[in-house]
């Protein structure tokens, strides 16, 4: 299950990196989730959370595609 995305940002760092930020509502609808993409020279961090102590504990995710292609699986 993909939700509905709110908010990104992304901002460009000196040296050449980026920083990407995306904002995406929870399944509940009162939390968030964040997806978050960190490729600085040195930091490659890609990761996504929920930020909803309530659909944490119903949800997980399936990234078997890959960060970018997470899909929100019922636990
Ligand atoms: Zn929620």
């Amino acid at each position: 299950m993909r939700t509905k995305q709110l908010n990104s940002s992304l901002s460009l760092q000196f040296g050449g990196g980026s920083e990407e930020w995306i904002e995406f509502a929870c399944p509940c609808g009162n939390g968030k989730i964040i997806e978050q993409h960190c490729s600085i020279p040195g930091v490659y961090e890609h990761d996504v959370t929920i930020i909803c102590d309530h659909c944490k504990q119903n949800y997980t995710f399936d990234l078997s595609k890959g960060i970018r292609a997470w899909e929100l699986i019922e636990k």
